[in-house]
């Protein structure tokens, strides 16, 4: 079957992997940018993070989002404005923010997530990858007693999924993590999922490519998708800044960019542009760097060593495709962190990013066969799309076999 993948971020390329695997799929990848992994899976917190797969629609969500829209300083922030896709999300994402469908939500999360740790780790064995992966697990750190009390109250529902999940106290913390231990008076103590892992995602897309182009896929990179062109029940060609291309299936994977192709084809899935902001601290030999990633659940920031770097990443803001920034975003995700980790990093070189994450109002993705009979969606792993990737790709092409996939699909479809 000749395959086009539209996107070469850690989605595409891992589907595109996948596909390859039967040896039966001639397979084009199609990309805008010069190379693969630019956006989101270039600079994000590098977690692989099964022990935090919690649905970001709870409950608790509408007081902070509505507070977010005349605060400048929270970690969630709303950009007020006319976007009928924001609305529109909103509204689904607020349906979302109940107790049952946080549970469901979060169920249906974790069990990709531990689903696609399990796939990576195989691809990275089969293929004896090097990725600055980590393997100490992660830290979910909290400053505030009360806010670490409901912390342990809520990492339950996902040690009731057998998730291996431990309560540290701050000396226990500081016995995993040296480095916090001048700092040990500032927070209350931390759980620790000692599964977790990190990487770089960048490094392993591109890892994962090279292994696809000797395995014969075709690259077509620094060419924009303009549209999909439908005929009938079915896609007969994508338009590009460069061609008409057919193909007997096209599979969607431009991240947060999915809707503005997917849209106009007649297919309005729910996903939503949420700006992250990224910064790449250099680390030398002057400095003392974590071991472990952490997450610092007050401040709402994670930090991971990522080879001779921090990264350092926060914020989720509702503001549509706009990536601009100002100096004054990043300030207080870096102060959060050097508060933690006075000499973790060089702080006054950071690189900085903005990028989307493709995130759905129930946190799942989208995976599977569209209206159009050879229109298949991988899309919309929001904050957790390099966690999920791989398992999201296995379950693509298992689909596309036309073979059950090894976990329960059903709330991933499109339909
Ligand atoms: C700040 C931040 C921190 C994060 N931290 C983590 C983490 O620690 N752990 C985790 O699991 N996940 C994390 N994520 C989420 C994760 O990075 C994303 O879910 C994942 O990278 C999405 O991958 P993707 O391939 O769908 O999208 P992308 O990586 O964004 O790739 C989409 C691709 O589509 C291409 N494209 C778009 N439009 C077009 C077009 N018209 N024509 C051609 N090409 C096009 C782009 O060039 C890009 O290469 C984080 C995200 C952010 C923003």
């Amino acid at each position: 079957m000749r395959i086009v993948i539209l996107g070469a971020g850690v989605i595409g390329i891992t589907t595109a992997y996948e596909l390859t695997r039967s040896g039966q799929h001639q397979i084009t990848v199609i990309d805008q940018a010069e190379d693969v992994a630019t956006e989101a899976s270039a600079v994000n917190a590098a977690m692989i993070a099964a022990g935090h797969a919690f649905a970001w629609a709870s409950p608790k969500v509408p007081a902070i989002l509505l507070k977010s829209i005349y605060r400048d300083d929270q970690a969630f922030r709303i950009r007020l404005r006319f976007d009928y896709q924001f609305w529109k999300w909103t509204a689904l994402f607020l349906k979302q923010c109940n107790e049952n469908d946080a549970v469901r939500n979060t169920i249906a999360k974790h069990g990709l997530c531990s689903y696609s740790q399990k796939r990576l780790n195989r691809i990275v064995a089969e293929n004896q990858l090097e990725y600055q992966q980590i393997t100490k697990g992660l830290l979910y750190l909290h400053r505030r007693p009360e806010e670490f009390r409901k912390g342990i109250e809520h990492s339950k529902i996902l040690q009731d999924r057998g998730q291996n999940l431990s309560v540290l106290n701050a000396d226990e913390v500081v016995d995993l993590e040296p480095a916090f231990g001048p700092v040990r008076d500032k927070f209350a103590g931390a759980i620790y999922c000692p599964t977790d892992e990190s990487g770089n995602s960048q490094l392993f897309t591109r890892e994962i490519a090279k292994i696809c182009q000797i395995r014969k896929v075709e690259f077509r990179l620094s060419e924009k998708v303009i549209s999909l062109t439908t005929h009938g029940s079915r896609i007969s060609h994508v338009k590009t800044s460069k061609a008409n291309i057919d193909a007997d299936l096209f599979v969607v994977s431009l991240g947060a960019h999915s809707p503005l192709i997917l849209k106009p084809a007649g297919i309005d899935l729910p996903i939503y542009p949420v700006k992250g902001y990224s910064t790449t601290l250099t680390v030398t030999e002057d400095h003392e760097p974590p071991a472990v990633g952490t997450v610092d659940e007050h401040n709402l920031v994670a930090f991971t060593p990522v080879g001779n770097a921090l990264r350092v990443t926060s914020t989720a803001e509702f503001a549509g495709y706009d990536r601009s920034h100002k100096l004054k975003d990043f300030q207080p995700m870096l102060r959060a962190v050097q508060d933690l980790l006075p000499n973790g990093a060089a702080y006054d070189h950071p690189v900085y990013h903005t990028c989307f994450r493709p995130m759905t109002p129930r946190g799942t993705p989208f995976i599977g066969f569209t209206k159009y009979e050879n229109l298949f969606v991988n899309s919309g792993q929001g904050h957790m799309g390099w966690t999920m990737a791989c398992g999201s790709a296995r379950i693509a092409s298992d689909l596309i076999a036309g073979q059950t996939p090894e976990i329960d699909d059903s709330p991933f479809r499109v339909q």
